[in-house]
This record gives structure tokens, C-alpha cells and sequence, in this order.
């Protein structure tokens, strides 16, 4: 989003000192994978198959070669590629309470182990503290931490705030799991009451959209919420190209461990994971490695 005169819009997230964080409304993602698909989609030399499962790697003299898939005829395809790229996500499917996509079931990491492909930290979970308290199944709804960062807080079964909103995931959703056992409740409350109105309607349309259809109007009454988990910081084991350790093997994004979150990722810092290490990859595998690319990678993201 942009400012009148042209500049971007900055927002605070959970453990930003100050507005760093450039957004698309509430739906940043969408934007990002939009406009990506509709870039990807121009280029002459991209096939798209959809519908269409990775299960497996093709592996010889223990060099990736391309991968098994299974299409949605049921049709097992061979696919060989000079490099391939897992880029399959994170991990989120596996758990009853996620704010990822069912689908997300760590598929890349599966195929990894199965191939003696390096594999770290897989106790590194991320839990969101504010998904939306539903009874309903499926996807939780994730009510971004930039709503704290303009000013909602979390209040308790009796209306009194017990966190700092603003310190990082892990310490929230400890507070938040630690105030629900003290009340035996399976949730504590968001209270919009000290955003404003308009901040409310053009920041958060769909928040307040979808907190409506849980029958909260969140610019007159505070919503149920419930920690979910969300973020995998671990991983498949890369290096700074994002290379696996299987030649020609990479992994990218949220499946991969680069070791930029440590143990906690901060919000917004998955553009990071992906974006930043997807090109990274993408230099090398057309042969970018030269010099004067890694001293600029070097002073970038080591520095
Ligand atoms: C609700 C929500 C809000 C978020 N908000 C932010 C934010 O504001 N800022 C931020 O930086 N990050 C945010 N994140 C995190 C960020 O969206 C993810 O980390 C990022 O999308 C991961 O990108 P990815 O390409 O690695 O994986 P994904 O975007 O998950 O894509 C993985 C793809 O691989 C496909 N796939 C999986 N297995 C297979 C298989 N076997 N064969 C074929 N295809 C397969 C999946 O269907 C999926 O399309 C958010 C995440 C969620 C869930």
C-alpha cells in the first residue's frame, strides 16, 4: 500500500521497534503469489501442471536427476531436470490446528529423508498466537500480528489484558496458553477497541470480514482467539545458494532450512526464506556464481 505522495506504507509487527513492514491490505501473500503466477505464466519457456504430485525424486550415482509425479489421471510421469528445486512448504497439514493449507504436509522433507538428503531442526515450529477460535474444521484464520501492531490487545475471560502484545510469538502464545489454563477456557479475546474505526475497515477488511462471519463485529466487541501453528523454521538443510546436500538437489522457501530465523522467525521475515533464496538458487543454477555475486550476497544478508 502507498502513502498519497507515492512513498510505501510501512506497519509494526510482533517484535518490530518501529513500522518496517511494507503490506498489501490484509492479504500480502495473495498480492505476492498473484502477481508471481501472473509473471510465471508469461514466460515462454514455463510449462504448468496442476494437479499434479511430486512423490518422489529421480536419483542417480547419487545425483538428483528430476523427479516422480503422479498426475490426476493417476498417470506416474518422469520428469528429469538438469537441477531440480522442492519448493513444497511448509508443514502446517500435518497438525489439527493450523493456519497452512491441509495440503502442506512436509512432502519434500519426506522425499529428503528418504534419500539420505540432510535434514535440520525439525523441532523448530512456529505457533501464532491469534488465529480466529472457531468450532468449525478445517484451516484456522490467522489474524495477523499487524493487528496488535496497530493497537488491539488480548484480553482475558475477565476482560484484562495479561501480555505484552507486541513481544515475540513464542512468549504470546506461552502467555496466552498459560492465561487459558488458568481459566479453563479454549480461548482469550481480541479487543480492537483502541483502533480506530477507518483503520479497522481499510487495514483489516477481510479480518473484519471474517471475524463477521464468525458473528463477532470486531469495531464494537473483541473476537475469540486460540495459538495455531504456523511457520516451520526448520528444515531441509541448505546452504547460501540454497543447495541441498544432494547435488543438483535444491530446496527453497518455507520446506528449506537456511538458518535466517533461528528458532523463532519474525514476522514477515518468510519473504526472506523464499524470496531472497529462490533467486539465490535460480543464479546459480543459470551460473551466476561469480564473485562479484557472492561479495554482494556476502554484504547483504551476512554482513
Ligand atoms: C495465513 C498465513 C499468513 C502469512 N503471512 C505472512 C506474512 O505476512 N509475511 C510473511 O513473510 N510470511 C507470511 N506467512 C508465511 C508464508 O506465507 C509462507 O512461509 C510462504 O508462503 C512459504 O512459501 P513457499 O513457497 O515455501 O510454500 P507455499 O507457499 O506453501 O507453497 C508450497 C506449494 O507446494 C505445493 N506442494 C506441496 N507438496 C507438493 C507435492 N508433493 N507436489 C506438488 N506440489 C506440492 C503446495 O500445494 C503449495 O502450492 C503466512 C502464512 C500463512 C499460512
Amino acid at each position: 500500500d502507498k502513502n498519497p505522495d507515492g512513498s510505501l506504507k510501512y506497519t509494526k509487527e510482533g517484535a518490530h521497534s518501529q513500522p518496517r513492514i511494507c503490506f498489501h491490505e490484509d492479504i500480502t501473500g495473495k498480492e505476492i503469489t498473484t502477481t508471481l503466477q501472473t509473471r510465471v505464466k508469461e514466460l515462454p519457456n514455463v510449462e504448468i501442471r496442476e494437479y499434479t504430485v511430486m512423490t518422489d525424486i529421480l536419483v542417480e550415482n547419487g545425483i538428483c536427476t528430476g523427479i516422480l509425479a503422479k498426475n490426476a489421471a493417476g498417470d506416474i510421469l518422469k520428469l528429469h531436470a538438469k537441477d531440480t528445486v522442492l519448493a513444497t512448504g511448509g508443514i502446517g497439514g500435518l497438525y489439527k490446528h493450523s493456519t497452512n493449507f491441509p495440503s502442506l504436509t512436509g512432502d519434500g522433507l519426506d522425499v529428503a529423508k528418504k534419500h539420505g538428503v540432510r535434514l535440520e531442526h525439525l523441532d523448530y515450529v512456529q505457533i501464532h498466537p491469534t488465529s480466529l477460535y472457531s468450532k468449525k474444521p478445517g484451516r484456522s484464520f490467522l489474524i495477523s500480528e499487524s493487528a496488535r501492531g496497530e493497537g488491539a490487545v488480548l484480553l482475558n475471560g475477565k476482560g484484562e489484558r495479561f501480555v505484552d502484545e507486541l513481544l515475540p510469538r513464542d512468549v504470546v502464545t506461552q502467555a496466552i496458553e498459560k492465561e487459558m489454563e488458568k481459566e479453563g477456557s479454549d480461548h482469550v479475546w481480541l479487543s480492537f477497541k483502541a483502533v480506530p474505526e477507518e483503520t479497522i475497515r481499510n487495514h483489516f477488511p477481510h479480518i473484519y470480514e471474517e471475524c463477521l462471519k464468525e458473528g463477532y463485529d470486531i469495531t464494537k466487541e473483541p473476537a475469540p482467539v486460540v495459538p495455531a501453528q504456523h511457520y516451520f523454521m526448520g528444515g531441509i538443510y541448505v546452504d547460501h545458494f540454497s543447495e541441498t546436500t544432494m547435488d543438483h538437489l535444491y530446496a527453497v522457501g518455507e520446506t528449506s532450512c537456511n538458518g535466517v530465523h533461528g528458532k523463532n522467525r519474525l514476522a514477515s521475515n518468510s519473504l526472506l526464506e523464499s524470496l531472497v533464496f529462490a533467486e539465490r538458487a535460480a543464479g546459480k543454477i543459470a551460473g551466476r556464481e561469480d564473485e562479484e555475486y557472492e561479495s554482494n550476497y556476502d554484504a547483504a544478508c551476512c554482513g
